[in-house]
């Protein structure tokens, strides 16, 4: 059976890599002209049962290798000492299997995991999907048994499938803005400074020259053109206007930096995620929300669900996708309530809960494992949203 996968990050080559090892043909298209993997991209958290994923992948080794170690998170408040807490602690709350990595760096992995294996068709995209037929963006029609988008959140099999995101797509009430800047500070501590309704971090990259900047700001909608860079950084010198701190030498960074992402966060809901040979995996069908909501965990989690009920069902999809759906419907769920939770923790609503975050760093390292975890789960959290996952037994 020939399986048609679009996009090339996370959930896509894990689906990929499960689907060849049942015995499918599979190609991946992918929007851009190579691998996006560029200045590493942003840190993910990969949780519980993903960790299980990537090591039933033979991967685990390598993840591991990669992963990104923040040691020092600090809290950076105008006009008040900085408060500053290990890591490890504030991360007690998420789960004891997590490994954090750059995106860039895991999409790397997994691509170079599956290349032997998998046709990957870079700089082309699907612009037609009629029952098994196939339009590709060079103007090409092929054949394929099944389709899945793995395009993430503005997946484009799901808007040629399900139409336009606006029917779908839930905001949460804030914008995310992350950039490259040089490494001015020259530290490897995570700072973060708050002020109402506004949180900016800087945070050391694998490159000791670059450092990431984050602006996380709560506003209401906006309307703006989502392919013009330029009317998205003037919208985020609007958001982040008369702010303190370092933000005007982060905003001075701006124009030359190579990787601008510009987004609002949103989830995606939608009440069934397949349509007869097209079903859809990680954000492009449930996005939880960028950077509040475990998403690259469900990515790697639902490639590997969806591949492993594909497998037992022999590739009928009118069991597969059912069976897949089900399997992820309470995690789906789930996934939905954590983003406003944790938007709600990470963007103070006042100068009270900044005050009340400082004091609870300061706390902190002084309690038991088991306080620490409650006071740092963020209401659940991304790990609790996955403990119900039972992963089937390997392919
Ligand atoms: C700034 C930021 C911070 C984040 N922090 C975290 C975090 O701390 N923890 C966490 O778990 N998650 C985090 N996330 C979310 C996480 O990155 C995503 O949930 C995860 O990458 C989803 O993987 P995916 O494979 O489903 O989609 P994506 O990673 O979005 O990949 C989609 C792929 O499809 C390609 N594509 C897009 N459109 C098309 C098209 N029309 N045709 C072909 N290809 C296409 C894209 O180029 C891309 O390669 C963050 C996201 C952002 C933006």
């Amino acid at each position: 059976m020939r399986v048609l996968i679009s996009g090339a990050s996370i959930a896509g080559p894990v689906l990929a890599y499960w689907l060849h090892r049942a015995g499918f043909e599979v190609t991946v298209v992918e929007r851009t002209a190579s691998l996006r993997t560029g200045t590493g991209g942003h840190p993910v958290d990969l949780l519980g049962p993903a960790v299980e994923v990537i090591d039933r992948m033979g991967l685990g080794d390598v993840v591991r290798a990669h992963r990104t170690r923040t040691d020092l998170m600090a809290l950076v408040r105008p006009g008040k000492p900085d408060v500053t807490i290990r890591a490890a602690e504030l991360l007690a709350g998420i789960t004891d299997r997590q490994i954090e990595i750059m995106r860039g760096d895991l999409a790397q992995i997994l691509h170079d995991a599956t290349k032997e294996q998998v046709e990957y068709r870079f700089d082309r995209t699907i612009t037609g999907i009629e029952d098994t037929a196939v339009t590709f963006s060079d103007g090409s029609r092929e054949h394929f048994d099944l389709i899945v988008g793995a395009d993430g959140l503005h997946s484009g099999v799901r808007r040629l499938v399900f139409g336009d995101e606006r029917g779908y797509r839930h905001f949460l009430g804030a914008y995310l803005a992350v950039y490259t800047v040089p490494a001015f500070l020259e530290t490897q501590t995570v700072l973060t400074y708050n002020t109402v309704d506004r949180a900016i971090a800087i945070y050391p990259t694998n490159d000791p020259a670059r450092a990431r900047a984050a602006f996380l700001i709560r506003s209401p909608e906006l309307e703006y053109d989502h392919r013009d860079l330029a009317a998205q950084r003037r919208l985020l010198r609007t958001l982040a206007d008369g702010l303190g701190w370092e933000v005007p030498r982060l905003l001075s960074h701006l124009d030359e930096a190579p990787d601008f992402y510009f987004d609002e966060i949103s989830q995606i809901r939608l009440g069934s995620w397949s349509r007869g040979r097209v079903t859809l995996v990680g954000d492009a069908g449930y996005g939880p929300g960028p950077a509040v909501g475990g998403g690259s965990s469900l990515a790697l989690v639902g490639g590997y669900v969806l591949a492993t009920e594909l497998a037992a069902a022999g590739g009928d999809h009118t069991v597969a996708f059912p069976a897949y759906e089900a399997a992820m419907a309470a995690t789906v769920e789930a996934s939905r309530r954590i983003g406003p939770s944790v938007l709600a923790t990470l963007v103070p609503r006042s100068n009270l809960q900044i005050w009340a975050m400082a004091q609870a760093m300061r706390l902190l390292p002084r309690l038991p494992a088991f306080a620490q975890r409650r006071l740092t789960a963020f209401g659940g959290g991304p790990a609790a949203m996955l403990d119900g996952v039972q992963l089937q037994p390997a392919l």
